[in-house]
């Protein structure tokens, strides 16, 4: 049984003071099993946040795929797990658009991060026009196929997948539960080809964009959705704590 996960994305928000306050207030109301609760902040206050946290564990956004050297405003793997995080994003949608983040390059993330030991979570999805011409599953099988290239996967519970659609990502229009099902039993059964099904099945697929209090429990009682990425409705304390218990199995 996979264990569900919800995982907040604060991408480029809050300041130090908001950020712990909110851990300091949600931390101790978290459900302490069942579920696995991460915030991805803003790298300059990881470590300020992995140290006041018991129950919730904190996660990155983004991170550079070589040991060191000069790539000016970069941070490496190495750098993440020194402020002891467990988990990191790699290839948000955001990043794909803006700082040309190729599958390739996704790729040596994924091989750097699980190196290093820090846990990927691994953002795929196609966006509108995609969708609309029938594409998404051409578009899944791509990114995850040249994403996981060359990746072995020694610990599954360390590897977790977002779907997430573009079109649905900040817009408050979220995927319908049957929409985010498919696409994630498709990259399951993508994953049952490429690593087997004992692998495939304790993979962590999550559901991300647009979810929120009133839409998760549906979009988590499907089969293949182990959890959500939640961007927004993560900002909230109580929004936050509410998806989280809402992930729990029944
Ligand atoms: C995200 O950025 O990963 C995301 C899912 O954002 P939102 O929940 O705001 O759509």
């Amino acid at each position: 049984m996979r264990k569900p996960m919800l995982a907040g994305n604060w991408k480029m928000n809050n300041t130090r003071d908001d950020a712990i306050h909110f851990v300091l207030n949600v931390d101790s109301k978290l459900p302490k099993q069942g579920v696995d609760c991460v915030i991805c902040a803003p790298a300059i206050i990881l470590r300020d946040l992995v140290k006041r946290v018991e129950t919730l564990k904190i996660g990155a956004q983004n991170m550079n795929e070589n040991d060191r050297g000069a790539y000016t405003g970069e941070i490496s793997a190495f750098m993440l797990k020194d402020t002891k995080v467990d988990y990191v994003i790699i290839g948000h949608s955001e990043r794909r658009a803006y700082y040309n983040e190729t599958n390739e390059k996704i790729n040596a993330k994924i091989k750097k991060a699980l190196e290093t030991d820090l846990k990927p979570i691994v953002c795929v999805g196609e966006d509108l026009s995609e969708r609309e011409e029938g594409l998404t599953n051409a578009v899944l099988e791509t990114q995850v196929v040249k994403a996981f290239s060359g990746v072995k996967i020694e610990n599954p519970e360390n590897v977790i997948i977002a779907y997430e659609p573009v079109w649905a990502i900040g817009t408050g229009k979220s995927a319908t539960s049957e929409e985010a099902q498919a696409a994630c039993k498709f990259i399951r059964d993508l994953l049952k080809k490429l690593y087997g099904s004992k692998i495939s099945n304790e993979i962590r697929i999550l559901y991300g964009g647009s979810m929120k209090p009133s839409n998760v429990k549906e979009l988590v009682s499907q089969p293949d959705i182990d959890g959500g990425l939640v961007g927004g409705a993560s900002l909230d304390e109580n929004s936050f704590i509410d998806m989280c218990f809402a992930c729990i199995y029944e």
